[in-house]
């Protein structure tokens, strides 16, 4: 058996920090990282043995649970076929075809490989259209790493404190506006002085990125408003919420529909993939139909495709979300009891099978509020839950996930183990 230490140590030499992703280092919550063996279910095991409730879920992707049986059987049937054509493959069409009926606002849709590389071309397609260069994004709102959103984001980059990253040139952080989620008088008050310079405002319906904040009742409404108004576009990320909240997303949920929408994680069942879709008027701009381009040796990778297709087959057939919300809802409140009883100054946000716990008494509604958290504490409530077999997201600024694997009993053994942690705090 080689320890995690001793495979991280190796991998510190070839890949920069030992990651692909820097939060998976696990340096936010000062614990050695550890390194995954396999998944199964609800379960995670790492290469010493070690078994893991897993309520990361891989940031999201994983709403059935690892490993599901239907999922990697349609998988096996693609490798079959063959890894990648370059060439158009029926997964794909089926693919479309679901998410079109799916999200309310998606008349046509177009796959990338990843979440960032929807919200570029997103962006892209959105200042296209327009014929605009600024774009307004919330603070604290995570929308992968792409140069005009990378400014003010949460995840990695709060949990780090670098404000933006250096090589992101001024001239192109100076194209993007930054407001406080929630905030619908800074909305009105910015559009009412540069209205007509803003191509497209981008943000997370439910922001998942700063932990799970909720949007305020008007929020999302006075988005809509304001951009239409002013003649630009308004663009949900769901890469979290979409097909998370509901089989329609967070558009569905909160039944406001926004002009594009960026998807990825559940969308691609564990696979690279990313998407961005909206009405059929704005996709047939996009190149070959239309002149906006944006293109991708592997996009609609039929392995990728064939996952993708599955999971939501699979939702579709099943519609976990009553059962998902409900568990969840009991979940979080039973840890929220377990804190109280410790003495321990905390609140929650949950919608859906998503929620965040902050060390923090605020109720948190923006990214200053997420800020206000006890971030030692949680560190040590994070290396306490490992110790005693629970992954959570390595940083207080995320969410954790329930799958459907996490079935009742699955989730008594996990409040057991988690009043264990806490009583040791
Ligand atoms: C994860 C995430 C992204 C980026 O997706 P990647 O696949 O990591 O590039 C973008 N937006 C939101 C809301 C996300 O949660």
């Amino acid at each position: 058996m080689v320890a995690n230490t001793e495979f991280f140590n190796r991998a510190k030499k070839f890949l920069p920090g030992g990651v692909n992703s820097p939060v998976r280092a696990f340096k936010a919550v000062k614990t050695p990282p550890i390194v995954i063996k396999k998944g199964e279910g609800p379960y995670l095991e790492d290469v010493e043995g070690n078994r893991y409730v897993d309520f990361l879920m891989s940031w999201g992707p994983l709403i059935l649970g690892h490993k599901h049986p239907v999922v990697v059987e349609e998988v096996n049937r693609a490798v079959e076929g063959g890894l990648s054509f370059g060439l158009t493959n029926p997964y794909e069409i089926e693919l479309a075809e679901e998410v079109v009926e799916s999200v309310p606002s998606i008349g046509k849709v177009r796959f990338v490989n990843s979440g960032t590389e929807a919200v570029m071309s997103a962006i892209r397609l959105a200042r296209g259209i327009s014929g605009r260069k600024y774009i307004v994004k919330f603070e604290g709102c995570y929308h992968g790493h792409y140069d005009s959103v990378l400014v003010n984001a949460g995840s990695g980059v709060a949990t780090f404190a670098i404000p933006g990253t250096p090589g992101i040139p001024d001239e192109i952080a100076k194209l993007t506006f930054v407001l406080p989620y929630n905030d619908s008088e800074a909305v009105r008050e910015l559009f009412s002085k540069e209205g007509e310079k803003i191509a497209a405002v981008i943000v997370e319906p439910v922001a998942g990125n700063m932990g799970v904040v909720l949007p305020k009742e008007d929020f999302l409404k006075t988005l809509r408003e304001e951009t239409s108004k002013y003649g630009a576009l308004l663009i949900f990320d769901e890469v979290i919420t979409g097909f998370r909240l509901s089989l329609g997303g967070a558009q569905e949920y909160f039944k406001i529909e926004p002009d594009l929408t960026t998807l990825g994680k559940i969308v691609g069942g564990g696979m690279p993939v990313g998407a961005y879709g909206g009405q059929k008027a704005f996709m047939e701009r996009v190149a070959p139909e239309g002149e906006i381009y944006q293109a991708g040796t592997l996009s609609g990778n039929p392995i990728a495709m064939a996952a993708g297709l599955a999971t939501i087959r699979v939702l579709k057939n099943t519609k976990p979300y009553k059962l998902l919300e409900e568990r969840t809802a009991s979940f979080v409140e039973r840890i929220s009891k377990l804190l109280t009883e410790k003495g321990i100054a905390h609140s929650y946000n949950q919608i859906g099978s998503m929620f965040t716990i902050f060390f923090t008494d605020k109720k948190v509604e923006n990214y200053k509020d997420a800020t206000s958290s006890n971030l030692e504490l949680f560190a040590k409530f994070f290396k306490n839950l490992l110790k005693n077999g629970i992954l959570i997201p390595p940083s207080q600024f995320e969410a954790w996930f329930l799958s459907i694997a996490h079935e009742d009993k699955v989730l008594e053994e996990s409040l057991e183990r988690i009043e264990k942690a806490i009583k040791e705090l």
